[in-house]
């Protein structure tokens, strides 16, 4: 068997290619990156009643919105934050 160390070195080049093209694609397939939704939390100083409703423009925490609907108290913001988007297929 001819065995010199051209053979090894061109293995080598084509081992070498072969792990480079397989990187480059496997890096081209981007992870999908996660959708958020940003959501508003309002509690009721009254009584405690909590809703959470996706974040408008303009909102703050500690700001005055809407109404209890359990005891018609002026709700307050009380956390703002971002939840992940779960990925569901909406069937209309
Ligand atoms: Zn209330």
């Amino acid at each position: 068997m001819n065995f010199n160390i051209d053979t090894i070195i061109y293995t080598l080049i084509i081992t070498t290619i072969v792990m480079v093209i397989y990187l480059y694609i496997e890096l081209r397939k981007k992870p999908q990156k996660p959708e958020y939704d940003t959501k508003t939390l309002l509690k009721c100083p009254k009584c405690g009643y909590q809703i959470e409703k996706n974040y408008e423009l303009g909102e703050f925490i500690g700001m005055i919105k809407g109404k209890c609907p359990k005891c018609n108290t002026p709700m307050k913001i009380i956390a703002i934050y971002a939840v992940e988007k779960t990925l569901k297929p909406r069937k209309t």
